[in-house]
């Protein structure tokens, strides 16, 4: 088949939605020290926007004071002023 799109299109949609989710809730859940194959699971249902989103969010340094989300670099919680340790 030259032209045109396969008529099952939206199942490779899905199934392409499906592996890259579960590629990254698998990774995302190893870094945690979780089981990768229930992240797989995770990701490929919620997908990989929503997997990156979490990703995001997670990733990003939060206070310990206040919570509130800090820069990986710094030193200072620039909304409390606490002192924060950096992951290295
Ligand atoms: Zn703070």
């Amino acid at each position: 088949m030259i032209f045109g799109l396969p008529p099952n299109l939206s199942l490779y949609v899905l199934f392409f939605w499906a592996i890259s989710g579960g590629m990254l809730g698998a990774l995302f859940h190893h870094h945690k020290g979780h089981s990768a194959v229930s992240g797989f699971i995770g990701g490929a249902l919620l997908g990989p926007v929503l997997v990156w989103a979490m990703l995001l969010v997670s990733g990003a340094p939060k206070c310990p004071e206040c919570a509130e989300i800090v820069k990986s670099e710094a030193r200072k919680c620039k909304h409390c002023g606490a002192a924060l340790q950096t992951a290295e």
